[in-house]
Parts: structure tokens; sequence; C-alpha cells
């Protein structure tokens, strides 16, 4: 039986974090073959900010947040071995400056290929800390670098996955004692690291899982299992038990947050269990999603905030057609931004986009030297898996929808933001 673990930030945000995982794992009737890890607690979104301080040449911000970053992990060091920390205090020194020196060395490269060379430090920290946890309270464990286990392209910050080489190098793994690595970065064959796509920790366990033909996956989350909305944003979310592979990937694929859109389609082609288990509830039942957990009909809603529409019109007063679609569509694609909303009509075309600064600036300019174009800002985008008539009135009560498309499958609509509810229902 080959269990492959996946832990997210929120899991091991701090000491006692780790300390709880590696009780978790300790007292668990069986432990699992390999252990993907997330960076600490909110690490990934301080090392952009790290980066855009390097990118905006702002020396002393830089400094200032490598320091913050040196002092956190050394304070979880601290606090988890005291005076017994061996070689991990410093070896969190060493990856600190080698994370500076490889921002040194690709500062003038392209941004994504420069984000992959320094973001990727976040997972190597962790794992750091982590196995090192684990060896010291008898689980024993080997930290392995993901670099050299997923080998992707170099498509820096969407890597794509070279299946066969990845597959051999896990492969070589079988029968090794517990696997510590880290989720979201891989590495391409020029010897450079790259990552899987923000929250990409949950694709990396489905890579090592299909590569690994693993019995089952546990992804642990700060939340029991799958719901049928995020708990934390609407009152009455009911967990979901029993899923189907494409039930999940639907939801993913409208931004149910809990799992990676990318995750679920390697586990199915191998026929691999998906277990999405509390860790901090253990004897709460886990959401299994599994070629047999059916198609839930149970109506599924999704929020995404901080959206923004982009309505974009010929100026010639010709029709938005096949050509001009086809267009836009085409600079949408070089901006690497994925449309969650595309509603048309005769003379229109209108796309609901992540707000991404700095993918939307290019696209926004670029399509404003040839078409009429407004924009909207702080918006939300409501989408309903399995919709009712009545449950899109109750959802969208009598705010003002900005755009919408819709079929027996899902709807979606678009709302102002400050005209939506800080805590949802989901009307009976
Ligand atoms: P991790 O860091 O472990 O990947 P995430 O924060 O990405 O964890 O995912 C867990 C969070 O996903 C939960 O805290 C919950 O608020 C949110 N979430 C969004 N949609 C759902 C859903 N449909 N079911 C469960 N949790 C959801
Ligand atoms: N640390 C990465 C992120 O925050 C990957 C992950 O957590 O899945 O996006
Ligand atoms: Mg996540």
């Amino acid at each position: 039986m080959t269990t492959v673990f996946k832990f997210g930030g929120a899991s091991i945000k701090d000491a006692d974090a780790i300390r709880h995982l590696g009780e978790l794992l300790f007292h668990l009737e069986a432990r699992p073959d390999v252990v993907v890890v997330s960076a600490m607690g909110k690490t990934t979104n301080a090392l952009e900010a790290l980066l855009a301080a390097a990118r905006g040449s702002d020396e002393d911000d830089y400094r200032q947040q490598l320091e913050a970053l040196r002092r956190d992990h050394l304070t979880s060091v601290e606090a988890l071995f005291g005076t017994r920390q061996g070689k991990v205090g410093e070896r969190v020194e060493e990856l600190l400056t080698e994370l500076d020196a490889r921002h040194r060395k690709h500062r003038d490269d392209a941004r994504p290929r420069h984000y992959d060379q320094t973001i990727c430090y976040g997972e190597l920290l962790s794992t750091t800390i982590v196995s090192a946890w684990f060896n010291e309270i008898d689980l024993p464990c080997d930290w392995h670098d993901a670099r050299r286990l997923i080998i992707t392209d170099a498509n820096h910050q969407a890597a794509n996955v070279d299946w066969a080489e990845t597959s051999q190098r896990l492969q070589a793994l079988h029968g090794k004692r517990l696997v510590v690595t880290q989720g979201f970065i891989g590495g391409s064959t020029d010897g450079l690291a790259t990552t899987l796509g923000r929250e990409g920790s949950d694709f990396s366990v489905a890579i090592i899982a299909h590569c690994l033909d693993a019995d089952e996956v546990v992804i642990w989350k700060d939340v029991p299992g799958l719901f049928n909305a995020d708990p934390r944003r609407f009152d009455n979310a009911r967990q979901l038990m029993r899923l189907s592979y494409d039930e999940a990937i639907e939801l993913a694929w409208l931004g149910a947050k809990v799992i990676h859109p990318k995750t679920l389609a390697p586990l199915r082609e191998r026929r691999i269990p998906l277990k999405v288990r509390s860790f901090e509830a253990l004897d709460a039942p886990p959401s299994v999603i599994s070629e047999r957990g059916g198609d839930d009909p149970t109506p599924a809603c999704i929020i995404a905030e901080e959206q923004v529409l982009l309505e974009i019109q010929p100026r010639d007063f010709s029709f938005m057609d096949e050509i001009r679609q086809h267009d836009v569509f085409g600079r949408l694609v070089d901006a690497g931004l994925h449309a969650n909303l595309i509603d048309s009509g005769a003379m229109r075309l209108s796309l609901c986009l992540d707000t991404h600064p700095a993918r939307l600036t290019p696209l926004i300019e670029s399509l404003a030297a040839d078409y009429a174009l407004t924009r909207h800002g702080d918006l939300t985008l409501l989408s309903v898996r399995h919709p009712t008539q009545a449950l899109l009135e109750g959802l969208s009560a009598s705010r003002e929808v900005l755009a919408q498309r819709g079929n027996a499958c899902c709807a979606q609509r678009l709302f102002r933001s400050a005209e939506c509810p800080e805590t949802w229902h989901i009307p009976d």
C-alpha cells in the first residue's frame, strides 16, 4: 500500500503546528510513504513581496523582508529544537544565503524565471525544518529535493511536467524510508527551479501519486473535507462525503479553492482515491473523491473575489466576430490570464478576470490600442454548480448583475463586491 500525504501552509505555520503534525503522523494507524509539504503559513506571499521589492530595486526593503523571513524561520527552529538545533539552523541560514545569491544571479531575467529561482525557497525552507523535526521525534525520514524529482519544461510559473522522466526519478524512491519533499516546485532539465502555479502543492501530490501508482492520497486541510461551498464564507455549507473525480474537477475548475484544479486528472487516470481530511479533527470523516463517488447533484456555490470585468468592443462598429474574438483570446493567452466568465454580444466581448496587476496592465494596454475598452473593478463572481432558478434568485437577491452565463450544469453571475454579503447563505 503506497500512500502520499500533503500538508499545506496552515498545517505547518509555526512550531506548534509542526509539533502537531509530528504527533498526527506518529499516532496514525498507517504511516505514509511520501509527505509533500508547502511553504510555512503565508511564506509564498511574503516571497512574492520580497521579489517585488527586489525587482523594484528597493534594496533596503528587500533586505528587511529577507531578514523577516530569516527571523520567522529561525524562530520556529529555535522553538522546536532549542539548543539541539544540530545543522537545521545552519541549513536555514544557508538556504537564505542561496536565495539571495540566486536572486542576484537572475535579477535581469524575465520575471517568471526570476520568480521561480527565488519563490521556491519557501518550500525548501519548510521541508528542511519539517524533515529535521520528524527525525527528532523518531519518525525517520529523508529530505528530497523536488527540483530533481518533478522534472518540467522551462515554462516558468506554470511549468509542464515531463511525466516519463518524473516517473523514472520517482520510482527510484520505492522502498526508501519516509520521503519528505516540497510541493509546488520542480526543476527543468537545464538545472533551474520551476513552479507549478500558486496553490500547486496539491498538484505535486497528484504527480507523485500518479508516478508511484499509489493506492491513496490524503490532502490534510484546516477544514474537515470538501464542502458544497467555502465553509468560511457560507453559513450553511455542508460537507460532500463522496464525490466523483469529474464532479470534483468541475468544482475546482470553477475556483473552489480547496483543491488545485490540476490535481484530479492524474489521480483519475490511475484510479487513485483522494481523501480530503482535517488535520485538526482527526475523528472527522474525510471527503473521498474516487471513481465510485457518484455525481452528487447537490448544488455547490463558489465565490471568487477581486475580479475585474473588461468590456471589449471593436472601434469601427463592426461585429465582435470570430476573427476579433480569436485576436482577443490570443492576447489573453499571451498575458497568461484565464477568463473566469465569458459573456458576449454582437458588438461586445466581456471577460471576467482575476485582478492580477502584473499580467492585467499589459493586457489592458495592448487591447486599448485597438478596441474600445471599459473596465469595472472590485467585483465578485458567483458560480453555481447544479443551479436551480430559485437558488440563483435567492443568491442574487436584488443585486445588479454585471455579466452572466449559464446552462443546466453551471451558472455564473458577476456582482459588485460592495453589494455582496460578508457571509453568504445557500437558500433552501
Ligand atoms: P492549503 O494551504 O492546505 O492548500 P487552502 O487554504 O488552499 O489550504 O485550502 C483550504 C481552504 O479552502 C479552507 O480553509 C476553506 O476556507 C477553503 N475552501 C474554499 N472552498 C472550499 C470548499 N468547497 N470546501 C472546503 N474548503 C473550501
Ligand atoms: N506555497 C505555494 C503557494 O502558497 C504552493 C501551495 O501552498 O500549494 O501558492
Ligand atoms: Mg491550497
